[in-house]
C-alpha cells in the first residue's frame, strides 16, 4: 500500500563510472589483433600473447583468453617460434620496465605496445629528472605492474613510497634536487596528505606540470563523493589487484564515514544481500578496467532485492580518446 511521500528503495549510479580511455584502447588492441588473425594457425601458435593482465580485470582477461589470446606473466614463457613467426607480443596498460623492453627486442618480439599514454608520460618524466640530476620520490604500490614498470626506469634514483608514514624514511640533502611523482590510480585525497608531508620536510622538492593521477582516477573518485551523499551503502565493481578499483572503494568508505558501508565485488555473484538489509539507497561505481555489463548484473541483482528506483549522479563529462598503437591501426583499417 503506497503512502504519501513514499519512495522506492533505489540504485545511484555513479557517472563517470568503468572504462577508461587507456583501458578501451587496451582492449581494443587485443580484440583487433584477434579479428584480424587466421586461425588456427597451422604451426599451433596462438593468435596474439599478452604480457601480464592486459587490464586488471579478471572478466576481461577471461573473455579474451576465450578467444585465444594467451596470457603469460613473464616474456620467458613465450618460445622462440613465437618470434620467428611475428605473433604480436602485447604490453599491457600499466607498461614495462626497460629491462623487459630490452629483453623483447634481443629476443626479435613482435611488440605492440599497449601501454596506456599517460602511464608513457611518467615514464618519460622519470628520464628527464634523471637525465638532469634529481632524484624522485615516486608514490605508488609496490609490486603493482605499474609502480614496478615506472621505478624500473631508473632504480637507483627512483624511491618508492606507498604511505605518508613513510616520508620521515626519506633522507636528503637540501643540495640533492628532488621531484615527485606518483602512479596514476592513487587517492587523490590521501596522496594529498603524502604530498603535503613531503613538501613540509624537502621545500624544494619538484613536481610534474599536471598531477600524475590521470583524469579517470580524479573523475571517477569525484562522482563517487557525489553519490555518497545520497546512499546508505556503496559497491564498486573491479578485481581486487585493480588499484582505481580498491582506491573507489575506500573513497566511498570514507565518505560513508563508515568502511563496513563500502563494499568491492568482482561481480553480481559477490553481493551479499545482508548488506542493504537497512539501505534505502545503494550507489554503484565501477573501476577503469570494468566492463558495464558487470555494473548492470549487480544492477538487476538489487532490483530483485526491491531497489527499483534508478538515479544517476552526473560528475564531470568525458570525452578522452586515445589512437590505437600504431600497427593496430593498420590491422583495424584492413577489417
Ligand atoms: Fe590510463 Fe588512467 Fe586509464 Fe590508467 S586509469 S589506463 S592511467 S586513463
Amino acid at each position: 500500500e503506497e503512502r504519501p511521500g513514499y519512495m522506492a528503495k533505489r540504485i545511484v549510479l555513479a557517472d563517470p563510472r568503468g572504462f577508461c580511455a587507456g583501458v578501451d584502447r587496451a582492449i581494443v588492441t587485443v580484440q583487433t589483433i584477434l579479428k584480424t588473425a587466421h586461425t588456427p594457425r597451422p604451426d599451433g601458435l596462438p593468435p596474439v600473447y599478452v604480457r601480464r593482465q592486459i587490464v586488471h580485470n579478471k572478466h576481461v582477461v577471461q573473455e579474451l583468453a576465450d578467444q585465444g589470446a594467451v596470457f603469460v606473466e613473464e616474456l620467458a614463457e613465450i618460445p622462440d617460434a613465437a618470434a620467428q613467426a611475428g605473433i604480436p607480443v602485447v604490453f599491457s596498460a600499466h607498461g614495462v620496465s626497460p629491462t623487459v623492453q630490452a629483453e623483447a627486442k634481443r629476443r626479435g618480439l613482435n611488440i605492440i605496445d599497449a601501454t596506456c599514454p599517460l602511464v608513457g608520460k611518467v615514464h618519460r618524466e622519470v628520464q628527464r629528472f634523471v637525465k638532469q640530476g634529481y632524484e624522485i620520490v615516486y608514490i605508488g604500490h609496490k609490486g603493482h605492474d605499474e609502480a614496478v614498470g615506472v621505478v624500473g626506469e631508473a632504480p637507483e634514483h627512483v624511491h618508492l613510497i606507498e604511505h605518508v608514514d613513510d616520508v620521515p624514511k626519506l633522507h636528503f640533502d637540501e643540495s640533492q634536487k628532488l621531484a615527485l611523482l606518483t602512479q596514476t590510480t592513487l587517492s587523490i585525497d590521501e596522496t594529498a596528505d603524502t604530498i603535503a608531508a613531503l613538501k613540509q620536510q624537502f621545500p624544494w622538492i619538484e613536481e610534474p606540470a599536471s598531477s600524475d593521477i590521470c583524469y579517470a582516477t580524479s573523475n571517477r573518485q569525484a562522482a563517487v563523493k557525489l553519490v555518497a551523499e545520497h546512499v546508505d551503502v556503496m559497491v564498486i565493481v573491479g578485481s581486487a589487484n585493480s588499484s582505481n578499483s580498491v582506491r573507489l572503494m575506500e573513497v566511498a568508505a570514507s565518505a560513508l564515514g563508515d568502511t563496513t558501508r563500502a563494499h568491492r565485488v568482482d561481480d553480481a555473484s559477490e553481493l551479499d544481500d545482508s548488506w542493504f538489509a537497512n539501505a534505502e539507497a545503494v550507489g554503484i561505481s565501477s573501476g577503469a578496467s570494468v566492463p558495464d555489463s558487470l555494473v548492470q548484473g549487480v544492477i538487476e541483482h538489487l532490483q530483485q532485492l526491491g531497489f527499483t528506483d534508478l538515479d544517476t549522479v552526473a560528475g564531470a563529462g568525458e570525452n578522452m580518446h586515445f589512437v590505437l598503437p600504431a600497427p593496430v591501426r593498420a590491422m583495424a583499417a584492413s577489417l
